[in-house]
């Protein structure tokens, strides 16, 4: 039961430092559980009230119990599946902001394919016989992160001659969508049912976005691969004749989630994953049903965040707040799971 004062907390990794600023700023406790060598680092920061130190990430469970007694929320991002695995994020018993349910939509691929078909995105083509392939794919190996463990083929020799040195078992075969990468950033309310685009982003890829700062003439013989391992993320601004786009599939999403997760479906922050191509065609490479790290660009707010709120509003302060509304109302049931 959570009564008085609460404290948000979460790891000390991925975007624990937007999280957690932007619950100070509205008006929370807050605690970051970090491994022992990352402790020092998150003391720097004024806005974190207390540190716990754990040994490792995968220890969190350990110290479940004493979070239990300090009135916590916990607000979970990237690190969390990536460190703790599935299970032990299910099983955990904390007051957890966001549906539990979506998460094994989320980690598996078919699940995830279905449910972006269901809300009419666009998906690239899978092939599931190679000798299908009829144009270049994209190798990607399941569990792989960060982009890491994927390859390029131009055609269906191509994929059989890298195949040789390809070391996962488990993979998709995916059509390579040419076109630009954009990351969009949303928020959708259980309160309110309001959906909200709080910013976007780029990832950038090495090798896959410098790529072209050789020229062709240059390549040859180099046998580079283009390879789409994250460096960093920056900004992009969407045509606003697409912005309507973004924010119709935003929605559909939610309807389809309702319909096929159950009947509370997706909320809190969540990020499609999209290529956009020369026809302006928008197709969804993933779904993260959570906080990206790409919106560690807008611990100030964005252009988009800017066009509702008259105030610095970025995914970690807009989670905070729907809590907050959510805890004066006496609905925290709503957004807690
Ligand atoms: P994360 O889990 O961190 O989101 P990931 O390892 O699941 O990443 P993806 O986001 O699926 O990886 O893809 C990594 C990168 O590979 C993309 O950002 C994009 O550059 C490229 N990519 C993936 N799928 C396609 C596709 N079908 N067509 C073109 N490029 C693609």
């Amino acid at each position: 039961m959570l009564n008085g004062k609460l404290t948000i907390v979460t790891l000390g990794s991925h975007s624990a430092l937007q999280i957690l600023k932007g619950a100070k700023d509205e008006g929370f406790k807050t605690l970051v559980v970090t491994t022992t060598e990352k402790a020092h680092f998150y003391k720097r920061f004024k806005f974190i009230d207390e540190i716990l130190s754990i040994p490792e990430y995968s220890d969190f469970e350990s110290i479940e119990k004493k979070l239990r007694n300090k009135n916590c929320i916990l607000v979970p991002h990237g690190s969390f599946v990536a460190h703790l695995g599935l299970e032990i994020n299910k099983r955990m018993s904390l007051p957890y902001f966001g549906n539990k349910s979506v998460l094994d939509f989320e980690a598996h691929r078919e699940k995830q394919r279905q449910w972006l078909k269901n809300a009419d995105i666009n998906v690239p083509a899978q092939f599931e016989d190679v000798e299908n392939i009829s144009y270049p794919v994209i190798v990607k190996s399941y569990g792989a992160a960060g982009g890491k463990g994927y390859f390029y083929a131009k055609s269906k020799n191509d994929f059989k001659k890298k195949m040789g040195n390809f070391k996962a078992k488990h993979y998709v075969i995916q059509e390579y969508v040419i076109g630009v990468t954009l990351y969009i950033h949303y928020f959708y309310s259980p309160l309110t049912s309001e959906l909200e685009i709080l910013s976007m982003d780029r990832r950038y890829e090495t090798n896959v976005d410098s790529l072209g700062r050789i020229p062709l003439r240059g390549q040859v013989g180099l046998k580079i691969e283009p390879s789409y391992v994250v460096v960093g993320n920056s900004p992009l601004i969407l045509r606003e004749s697409l912005l309507h786009e973004a924010y119709d599939m935003g929605e559909r999403i939610i309807k389809a989630s309702k319909e096929l997760i159950d009947k509370r479906g997706l909320w809190g922050p969540f990020c499609l994953e999209t290529v956009i191509t020369e026809d302006s065609e928008f197709f969804a490479m993933e779904i993260s049903c959570r906080i990206v790290a790409g919106t560690n660009l807008f611990i100030e707010g964005s252009p988009y965040s800017w066009l509702t709120y008259d105030e610095p509003m970025s995914t970690g302060r807009r989670i905070a707040r729907e809590i907050k509304i959510a805890k004066k109302k006496n609905k925290l049931s709503q957004v807690l799971n």
